[in-house]
């Protein structure tokens, strides 16, 4: 039997980047502490706050929900869970319960929001319509509609901030996918904090120093009810770049580490100038835009969908 380097019990994981062994007790209290030292050192979480998390049914997701709860607990804050519902075939399927009923355990409010009711098509369905006028692929069209629908939802709800479940792994990958494309701007918004410009509820990070490896004992630990599986549209460069980093990882120990330390440091030094360009209200849905359409309600009208519902949240 494998000791826990900290109180001898029988150890569950090996955290290769420190040397030491954990028993199942000790792994919780690490991360969860992990969890709260990411949260004060950046803060992301106020007295009173109002937090709206996204919530797809994930191992990351649900953990991150359980996480913020039992935090927003002792800081008399409050927590909502959110579910978008994309509407892909056989990947959704049973989400919708797995997060009702980690909601419900927590005693949290829970909305889902579909993109079927919204934009009264499944993403299977705009994806088909996109791929006939050239349009964006169906990751980057999935995306631009969550991100608005998210933010619109939580501005709506009054939110102070929106948490997102990204792990280190995830940060990391998109860190690097960046730097390769050259997006200086969007490599900027990839702080443990973005922005609250006008209009954008500031979307906070909680599990960004958490490995998914981590993640994923602790939810299993904390038998904690999760969903898997990938979506079916999941490919291209980001695949890549996770191959090459986890083999980094291997051979390097703490490498993922390492590359987040130093985009926070290099972040502040960015000369990116988020006041340079005005926005504007985007005329069908309110949301923020640089013209007169914000950019999911120009993708839309490219490939003549029609917006049905406007407020989300309230009637
Ligand atoms: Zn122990
Ligand atoms: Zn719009």
């Amino acid at each position: 039997m494998v000791e826990c380097s900290f109180c001898g019990r029988r150890a569950v994981y090996h955290e290769r980047t420190a040397g030491v062994y954990r028993c199942d007790r000790c792994f919780e209290e690490h991360l969860e502490k992990k969890f709260r030292r990411t949260v004060n050192k950046n803060d992301l979480i106020g007295p009173g706050d109002r937090i709206v998390a996204a919530v797809s049914g994930g191992t990351d997701s649900v953990t991150n929900l359980h996480l913020l709860a039992q935090y927003l607990e002792y800081k008399e804050g409050e927590v909502l869970s959110l579910t978008i519902d994309e509407g892909i075939e056989g990947y959704r399927d049973g989400c919708l319960s797995v997060v009702r009923e980690n909601s419900k355990v927590l005693g949290v409010e829970h909305k889902i929001l579909s993109f079927e009711e919204v934009y009264g098509k499944s993403l299977d369905q705009l994806a088909k319509l996109s791929e006939e006028k050239n349009g964006p692929d169906p990751c980057t069209l999935c995306g631009i509609l969550r991100r608005s629908l998210l933010n619109q939802a939580a501005r709506e709800w009054g939110a102070d901030k929106l948490a997102i479940g990204h792990n280190l792994d995830d940060v990391v990958q998109t860190i690097m996918l960046n730097y390769l494309r050259g997006d200086l701007s969007r490599l900027y918004r990839l702080g443990p904090e973005s922005s609250g410009r006008a209009g954008f509820v500031p979307r906070i990070k909680p599990l960004r120093e958490i490995s998914e490896k981590e993640v994923g004992i602790y939810a299993l630990l904390k038998n904690f009810s999760v969903r898997l599986g990938t979506c079916p549209h999941v490919g291209g460069m980001r695949t890549e770049v996770r191959e090459f980093i986890n083999r980094m990882e291997k051979n390097h120990p703490t490498t993922k580490y390492r590359i987040l330390r130093m985009f926070d440091k290099i972040r502040p030094h960015l000369p990116v100038n988020l006041e340079d360009f005005e926005l504007g209200k985007c005329e069908k849905c309110g949301e923020p835009a640089t013209g007169r359409l914000c950019r999911s309600c120009e993708l839309l009208e490219n490939i003549g969908v029609e917006r049905k519902k406007k407020r989300l949240i309230s009637d």
